[in-house]
């Protein structure tokens, strides 16, 4: 399997040499050549466990890779998790809800940073590189990406945030980790103002070949396909319905766009339900054609306060009928402008999505009746899906929802919804008392940029 960039301007490259670039060197993302179609081979991996089941579907997109290495690999990434399902499912009502957050750091992000971890020891090991890795997160990516890396020889990360918009919790479990090679930068700025430099800096190609640069964001390639994988597992736990609708909340359209892979493999995915906060330029997207950015809403379920979402430049690239001309035309027009304007519905695509939003007073109020009601704790991530898949459930097609993080790492607003429950993990009380290391920075280039070359350990 080879990658392309949905911008159409760079040579294909195979599946090791894509985890290392991250982003394109034209400044798209990378995307596999064709999509291969499992449809044949459903029924023969119905009875296999989560790390057999990975080990098929990655190395259809990973042949570079031998596949006794692969499988070792996948194998030592999913036996850090807490449920030996890895993501099990569980019921509240007429919802299935798909639990993705029994990784080490408690949110659906460790799926793909987990493995992504070891495909960078590995890729490095063999090449004998090192990689500076550059990530920005509003919460949830941080503290896996370092997880993933933590103790790594080869490896130094660099995770930007936004300085007191992640929560206190979401801080420490990246603070909190002092191995020599994690340096938690706080950016004094919003996540779009991280997500900005992260993308500045990675543009600058000099910059990024000499102090070997590498992504940890959803715009690495690895990650998405990590995330196929369990909507694979979900259908075979659910025992294999005709079809089934998927409902995920969403910030950087990463997880969904997982789903509409899994969707072109052969998945028998009814519809793909959009579910996002306040920042809603997504669902505005769906149901009206209009792409246009406006100024990031904080909310309680900040990993999704986002108003440009990288992976969507791959949803468009399909969308246009893999035109990276296309995909350029409306990147520049979305860049100048802030907005962009397409007709819905002419290829077949979009009338595979419904798209909808909650507002925190509704996410507090899904997450207060969706535990009165079934008993059932939601985090403010996932009770916005669960909220949206409310409105397009429909009857005898089986409708899963994503949990993409466990309760716990949001007690405040567990808290106001549910005044008198009190919802604890061990691992994050542990967190408490200890000792943390961040530096704080302007939200401007340059400033990043020192930081990183007076940090890093690659000789010139
Ligand atoms: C990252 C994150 C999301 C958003 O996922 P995307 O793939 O960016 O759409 C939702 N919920 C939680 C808890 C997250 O950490």
């Amino acid at each position: 399997m080879k990658y392309v960039s949905t911008r159409g301007r760079t040579d294909p490259v195979p599946f090791k040499d894509a985890v290392i670039m991250g982003l394109a060197t034209d400044g798209g993302l990378l995307v596999p050549q064709f999509i291969p179609d499992v449809g044949n081979k459903l029924n023969r991996w119905s009875s296999l466990a989560y790390g057999e089941l990975a080990f098929e579907i990655i190395r259809l997109f990973a042949d570079d890779i031998p596949e006794n290495d692969l499988r070792r690999l996948i194998n030592a990434s999913y036996s850090t998790f807490a449920d030996s399902r890895v993501t099990p499912i569980k019921k509240a009502g007429d919802l299935y809800i798909l639990e993705l957050f029994h990784g080490p750091t408690l949110s659906f992000k460790d799926v793909a940073l987990q493995l992504l971890g070891n495909l960078f020891e590995y890729i490095l090991a063999e090449r004998d590189q090192s990689l500076n890795i550059l990530g920005a997160t509003s919460g949830d990516t941080g503290s896996a990406a370092i997880a993933g890396v933590r103790g790594r020889k080869n490896i130094d990360i660099f995770i930007m945030f936004p300085e007191g918009k992640t929560s206190p919790i979401q801080e420490r479990q990246m603070t909190s980790v002092l191995d020599a090679n994690i340096h938690n930068l706080g950016i004094d700025g919003s996540f779009d103002d991280c997500q900005y430099l992260l993308k500045s800096i990675f543009s600058d190609l000099e910059f990024k070949e000499k102090y070997q640069l590498g992504a940890v964001n959803s715009v690495n390639w690895a990650r998405v396909l990590a995330q196929i994988v369990y909507y694979f597992s979900s259908w075979y736990q659910l025992d294999m319905p005709a079809r089934f609708d998927v409902c995920v909340p969403t910030g950087n359209f990463g997880n969904i766009f997982a789903a509409y892979l899994a969707r072109r493999m052969g998945l028998p995915i009814n519809r793909l339900i959009l579910a996002t906060n306040a920042n809603d330029v997504l669902s505005v997207f769906f149901n009206t054609g209009r792409y246009a950015r406006g100024d990031v809403r904080f909310s309680h379920s900040p990993a999704m306060d986002i108003q440009v979402a990288s992976n969507f430049e791959r949803y468009m690239y399909f969308r246009f009928g893999e035109s990276g001309e296309k995909v350029r035309e409306f990147m520049d027009a979305f860049n100048k402008s802030g907005k962009a304007q397409i007709h819905l519905n002419t290829p077949e695509v979009d009338v595979l999505f419904r798209a909808s939003s909650a507002t925190d007073a509704e996410t507090v109020e899904c997450i207060r009746t969706t535990f009165n009601s079934f008993g059932y704790l939601a985090d403010p991530h996932t009770a916005v899906g669960l909220h949206v898949a409310g409105k397009y459930i429909q009857k005898d097609i089986p409708m899963l929802c994503m949990a993409t993080a466990h309760p716990a790492k949001f007690p405040e607003v567990v808290q106001q919804a549910l005044p008198d429950t009190w919802i604890g993990h061990e691992s994050l009380d542990l967190l408490k008392d200890m000792p943390t290391r961040k530096e704080n920075l302007r939200a401007d280039i340059d400033a990043v940029k020192n930081f990183i070359i007076s940090h890093q350990r690659i000789s010139d």
